[in-house]
């Protein structure tokens, strides 16, 4: 059953980069998807078409069945649907990790603060990060800081999470705590978008590996066993 439908997506920044060149991909519903390929190749480009933080030059996309770039599309709407984990982090600086976990709950899927803040505490308990609540993010290491991130996303009950090289910015240690927390995601059966350079990751738990090369295009798609030859 596919979720995203991607067909012939072309786009030209406007200095005249192509960052993507005809590119054709179905993501299918409860599948991890990851995007690999040397950087410059796109890979960021395509995930952030898919929660439109970037339009097309060309190309058609489809989320269930709706096509997204129809101006009359709702993008609040699918933002609630479509959650996206950055390389660095994005948490709000000036807020508590209690309140990065729950403001959206409360001010976008209007939760009562009461079931918010107990539908965060379960989460943070599950990764042991309960007693950070009322730190602020910079008094968290970055592994500890992705993985709230992470969480704040799952909180807004997403048909998709897309993650731009959620561990680049982390040291080894820290990368391995992250992959545990994305292993349990799968495990949910959620749709999981992934850009990243961790091959081994990539390896075992891709349903799907998407090859992108220089200048946007897709050189190859397929199953793990398919891409590494095994
Ligand atoms: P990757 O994620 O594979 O490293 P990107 O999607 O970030 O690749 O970038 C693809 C190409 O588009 C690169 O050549 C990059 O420099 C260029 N690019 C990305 N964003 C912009 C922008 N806002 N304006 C112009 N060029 C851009
Ligand atoms: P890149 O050079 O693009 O950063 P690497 O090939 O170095 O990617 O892999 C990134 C991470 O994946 C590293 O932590 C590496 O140890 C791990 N890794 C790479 N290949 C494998 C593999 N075949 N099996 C398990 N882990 C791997």
């Amino acid at each position: 059953n596919s979720l995203f439908k991607i067909e012939k997506l072309s786009k030209v920044f406007e200095d005249g980069t192509k960052a993507l060149d005809d590119v054709s991909l179905t993501i299918n519903q409860h599948e991890v998807t990851i995007i690999i390929g040397p950087s410059g190749s796109g890979k960021s480009t395509l995930l952030r078409t898919l929660n439109l933080m970037e339009y097309p030059t060309e190309g058609t996309i489809e989320f269930e069945g709706k096509n997204i770039l129809n101006p009359n599309y709702d993008v609040y709407e699918h933002r609630k649907h479509v959650g996206m984990v950055f390389q660095n982090f994005n948490l709000f600086p000036h807020l508590t990790i209690l309140e990065n976990l729950t403001l959206a709950q409360v001010d976008v899927l209007k939760r009562d603060k009461s079931e918010a803040i107990s539908k965060a505490m379960t989460l943070l308990e599950k990764v042991g990060l309960a007693e950070k609540i009322n730190n602020y993010p910079n008094q968290l290491s970055g592994g500890q800081q992705q993985r709230v991130a992470i969480l704040r996303a799952l909180l807004m009950d997403p048909t998709a999470i897309l993650f731009d090289e959620p561990t680049s910015a982390l040291d080894p240690e820290m990368i391995k705590e992250v992959l545990l927390l994305m292993k349990d995601l799968i495990q949910t059966g959620i749709t999981m978008i992934i850009v990243t350079h961790e091959m081994g990751f990539a390896r075992h738990f891709a349903d799907k590996i998407v090859v992108m090369d220089k200048g946007g295009k897709i050189i190859e798609e397929g199953h793990p066993s398919v891409i590494f030859n095994e």
